[in-house]
């Protein structure tokens, strides 16, 4: 059994630590290019949503590297994503692709499927099914630490004091996580990892802004399709958190480790603007919007792709969050026409009226100015 799953964040480092502890062969997606676009645009009905166009693309491209089984999520809401498993199937069976796709609704939500396609992997894997649960259960928890990594740079790249050291600390925190197989193992590199990220050398007088990153899964986590927003923000002065991590996604009860409050906290903030499920990840993207207003962020910077319903609501709710909370917020629409230079305009323009309130709220008579950094660097 040669496994692929969708290539969204820490999703293929949870999945290649699972296959290897189980061992099942893992084949990793090639990175998102433009041959993924236009093979997905070309092999899918036009009215998909374009995350979907994008896996069918990176699916053909994984078994052309010889995988022969797609794992795949789906689940139950008001969301197209529930269908994309089966459209993703028919399509690549109708194209000739030889392969098998095991799909899983969340445990929760049916119990018995879960356990029935579980029991598919069973007799490729050298364990049985509580040791198969112990497994998954590390490499969920390998992921928390995954997506601590990107947490913390996200948070200190701007800040940093000497070129690179955030780069460098990532790549010394994987290498360490990698070698890491035991709960004890994991946990103490989850330990070494918060203490690398603070010893990253920060100019602490340098001035900085604020800034969330909210919206859909994949636009928002995949750097490819954002035109990787993180560094291009650190590099305006931003210090970046994002509202979405995929180990928090798979993490049962809505606990949310990396992000550090719960979806019931969630739900909450965006009661007052949003007061039903609107599918997705579009009450997530109002409440963690609402969290970051008032913990004093200075702009928000929201992905979603083209047509997705349940984002444009929550777009629609953005004004007036906007409005309530003095906070400047961009949406950002992408799909296979979305190009870089009209998205970097926008998100200059952002800056600019971040930049502008930070300085107007914070400059005293006496203090020294806050400035602005001035270099404008291509997206
Ligand atoms: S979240 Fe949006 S893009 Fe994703 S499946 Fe649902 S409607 Fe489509």
């Amino acid at each position: 059994m040669n496994i692929t799953v969708p290539k969204c964040g820490s999703t293929e480092y949870m999945a290649r630590d699972m296959c290897s502890r189980l061992g099942l062969g893992f084949v990793q997606a090639p990175e998102y290019s433009e041959r993924t676009v236009e093979l997905g645009v070309t092999l899918s009905p036009e009215h998909v949503c374009f995350p979907c166009k994008v896996l069918i693309g990176s699916s053909v491209e994984a078994i052309e590297l010889g995988a022969d089984t797609i794992m795949m999520a789906a689940g139950f809401g008001p969301c197209r994503f529930n269908y994309f498993a089966e459209i993703m199937r028919r399509v690549l069976e109708r194209e000739g692709y030889s392969f098998r796709i095991i799909t899983f609704d969340g445990p929760r939500d049916a119990p018995l499927d879960f356990f029935r396609n579980v029991r598919l992997i069973v007799p490729a894997a050298n364990k049985g099914l509580a040791g198969m649960a112990r497994d998954m259960t590390l490499s969920l928890r390998k992921g928390w630490a995954f997506d601590e990594i990107e947490k913390q740079a996200m948070a200190v790249r701007a800040l940093e004091s000497e070129e690179s050291a955030t780069d460098k600390a990532i790549a010394e925190c994987l290498s360490v996580l990698d070698a890491a197989r035991t709960r004890l193992e994991i946990d103490e590199a989850r330990e070494w990892i918060a203490d690398r990220f603070a010893r990253v050398p920060v100019d602490l007088e340098r001035p900085y802004i604020k800034v969330g990153l909210v919206g859909e899964l994949l636009m928002s986590i995949e750097p490819y399709f954002n035109f990787d927003v993180v560094r291009w923000l650190a590099r305006h002065g931003a210090t970046v958190e994002r509202s979405l991590h995929m180990s928090d996604v798979f993490t049962p009860l809505g606990r949310n480790p990396v992000l550090g409050y719960n979806t019931p906290e969630i739900n909450k903030a965006a009661s007052p603007f949003l007061c039903h499920e609107v599918g997705g990840h579009g009450h997530i993207s109002v409440g963690a919007t609402v969290q970051f207003a008032r913990r004093g962020f200075d702009a928000i910077v929201h992905f979603f792709p083209f047509t997705c319903l349940p984002e444009v609501i929550s777009k629609t709710v953005f004004m007036r969050i906007s409005n309530e909370f003095d906070i400047p917020i961009l949406s950002i629409s992408v799909d296979e026409q979305t190009g870089r230079a009209g998205m970097q305009t926008r998100l200059e323009a952002l800056m600019d009226v971040a930049w502008n309130s930070k300085m107007k709220h914070e400059e005293r008579p006496g203090s020294s100015p806050v400035v602005a950094p001035r270099d404008r660097v291509p997206l």
